[in-house]
């Protein structure tokens, strides 16, 4: 039996995971769930799942819970703050923590989890992004193994060669194709990208994800912090990381190989197939998810992405060229960015503006220590709010 914790089960990837896990109950018990302030939806976890813990980080939140577990007759024990979030992904009762909180908030838990020596099944790519050698060094010291969920370094994960480690992409790798729907303004004239509202950057063509993802998305900021993110788990340059826009989302990415040939792995878009493919791996466990129907798909195109209309890809590949703490302040600035976009603070193009200006003004450093890495996302944090508040860079 495999015992998970699932932080950030109220979230998208976690109610995917938790869908996974309740087709499993003979292979899998939950033993941890954690969200941020949702507790209506975390007690319909808990009673369904019976985990032993649950973790919440607000104290109305977690009291109203309590309450609800207690008047339910479940015996789960609620506790609250992010140190009870990183003692329960380092617990010797779980086997494997699914990291699936939204933004750096999520990185003190997956590095804690990549330090106890988990099966890290990581979909929180900000953490690889703010402090990647870091986790990929600590996992590789606790012999953790660190399965990427995000669908396209998940489907890298499945055609680089068997036996590949962290870090390394393995023999005869000559590159990678992370492919990219384009997102919700994939065809949108440069001239209206100005107005477009968060109701329409959230409604993402292919997939239903979070809203910050799906604002990452809409800018291409998303690809741009899954390029870092493959250069990391994979080991390779950036130069070898190419970014191939495929609006269906049937190809969840490629590698190809020094002799020509490129793997690519196929399927309908919905994350319950990586999440399966990583919490079985490296056995193969049923999803739920439907056969694709290559027939009906008929076409699969491919074209390059435009980076004039989307400069936050081009923003990223510059951060992760540039390594050490670019990539740390690229996301914190992106971060502060995407919740000014949704709260109606700054427009869709302010977007990349702000996050260009705080980058222009960073002073690169190694990223080799903790201390580096959380100073940068600090700072670019302080200097984003503080551009902001001042309107240095209006949406328009
Ligand atoms: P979401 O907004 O739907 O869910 C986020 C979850 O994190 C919620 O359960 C929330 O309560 C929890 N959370 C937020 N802040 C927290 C904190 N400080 N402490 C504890 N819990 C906190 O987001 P999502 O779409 O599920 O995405 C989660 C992560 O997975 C992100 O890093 C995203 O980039 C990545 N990801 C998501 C998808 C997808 O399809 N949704 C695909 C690939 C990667
Ligand atoms: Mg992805």
């Amino acid at each position: 039996m495999m015992r998970i914790a699932v932080l950030g089960s109220t979230g998208s990837i976690g109610v995917s995971t938790l869908d996974v896990l309740g087709r499993h109950p003979e292979r899998f018990a939950v033993d941890v769930l954690a969200a941020a302030s949702n507790d209506s939806r975390l007690l319909e976890q808990c009673l369904r799942h019976r985990p032993r813990v649950a973790v919440l980080q607000s104290s109305d939140a977690a009291a109203r819970l309590e309450r609800g577990l207690r008047a339910a007759g479940a015996s789960t024990e609620v506790r609250m703050g992010a140190a009870a979030l990183e003692e329960c992904a380092a617990s010797a009762n779980v086997d494997a923590v699914m990291a699936a909180i939204v933004g750096a908030a999520g990185l003190p838990s997956t590095l804690a989890a990549a330090r106890a020596g988990k099966r890290v099944l990581l979909a929180n790519k900000e953490s690889l992004v703010v402090a990647g050698p870091l986790l990929v060094e600590a996992a590789r010291a606790s012999g953790a193994s660190l399965i990427p969920i995000d669908s396209e370094h998940n489907a890298i994960f499945q055609c680089l060669p068997p036996g590949h480690e962290t870090g390394r992409p393995g023999g005869g790798v000559r590159r990678v194709l992370l492919t990219a729907s384009g997102g919700p303004f994939l065809r949108t004239p440069a001239g209206d990208m100005a107005r477009v509202t968060p109701e329409q950057a959230c409604a993402h063509p292919r997939w239903i994800m979070g809203r910050k993802i799906s604002v990452d998305s809409a800018t291409l900021m998303n690809k741009g912090l899954e390029l870092i993110e493959a250069c990391l788990l994979f080991g390779m340059e950036p130069a070898r990381v190419e970014v191939v826009v495929h609006p269906q989302s049937i190809v969840h990415s490629m590698v190809e190989y020094v002799d020509g040939s490129i793997l690519a792995q196929l399927g309908n878009p919905d994350m319950r197939t990586p999440i399966a493919h990583a919490l079985g791996w490296p056995e193969r466990i049923a999803s739920g998810v439907q056969s694709l129907d290559l027939v009906a798909t008929a076409r699969l195109d491919f074209e390059a992405p435009d980076l004039l209309r989307f400069p936050a890809l081009g923003l990223a590949r510059a951060a992760a060229e540039a390594g050490g703490t670019a990539p740390a302040a690229l996301n914190a600035a992106n971060e502060v960015a995407v919740a000014a976009f949704l709260d109606g603070r700054l427009g869709f193009l302010g977007i990349p503006r702000l996050i260009e200006a705080v980058l222009e003004r960073h002073q690169n450093r190694a990223a080799l220590a903790l201390a580096a890495v959380l100073e940068a996302d600090a700072w670019a944090r302080d200097l984003a709010e503080t551009m902001l508040a001042e309107t240095a860079v209006a949406g328009a």
